[in-house]
């Protein structure tokens, strides 16, 4: 049985950090996962900005109630989930997914939580498990399962590399130059091409 991993920012939904950093005008905010490696140093610099703009966690809660899905990410999903088995793999945290997974009819996911204090200040953030996605990729291997999965930035390659089969999807640049091992995807019919052929090689199944 095949189980696909799927990365949520960037390859279902908007950067969520990246839309909050349009709304407040902060361009330090626009970094990303895509363009520093270290998640923990990315996250210590949000943090940080948050609090030297006394940005709490309704002001981000309110710029992903204005987010929706990426276009055709939800038809895409179905098929997925038509396929194969999906769990959404993400840095991200629930406080800021549970909007956006509504929106895409409640898939399965594995994620982190944020620590908010009695104020609303975004205190802390606590990783379920460090490097949980390429775990998460391992743990199922474990299981006798065969893992596609799929992501865009520095944080999905060690489950790309875990995993039977990775596949880049909207990929920087410098990810995809890192990285040649991985095929590009750039469009969902790309995307879905690209896990059928990977699906065939592994277990034979024509679909
Ligand atoms: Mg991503």
């Amino acid at each position: 049985m095949i189980v696909t991993c799927l990365d949520l920012e960037g390859v279902l939904v908007p950067e969520i950090w990246i839309a909050f950093a349009e709304k407040t005008g902060i361009e330090k905010l626009r970094l990303t996962t895509r363009d520093i490696p270290d998640y923990n140093e990315l996250m210590r610099g949000r943090l940080k900005i948050l609090d030297e703009n006394n940005l709490k966690l309704a002001d981000i809660e309110e710029v992903i109630g204005g987010i929706a899905p990426l276009p055709g990410a939800k038809d895409f999903l179905s098929w997925l989930e038509s396929e194969f088995q999906v769990i959404i793999l993400s840095d991200t945290f629930n406080q800021f997914a549970e909007p956006l997974m509504a929106q895409l009819d409640f898939p399965t996911l594995f994620c982190h939580d944020l620590v908010v204090d009695t104020a609303g200040r975004i205190a802390d953030y606590r990783l379920r498990i460090p490097d949980a996605k390429t775990k998460a990729v391992a743990a199922l291997k474990n299981l006798n399962l065969k893992v596609i999965a799929a992501g865009d930035s520095y944080n999905d390659t060690g489950m790309l590399k875990e995993a039977d089969a990775g596949i880049l999807f909207r990929a920087p640049d410098n990810v995809v130059e890192e990285f040649p091992q991985f095929p590009v995807t750039r469009t969902y019919e790309e995307f879905k091409s690209a896990i059928i052929e990977a699906s065939k090689k592994l277990d034979g199944n024509i679909i």
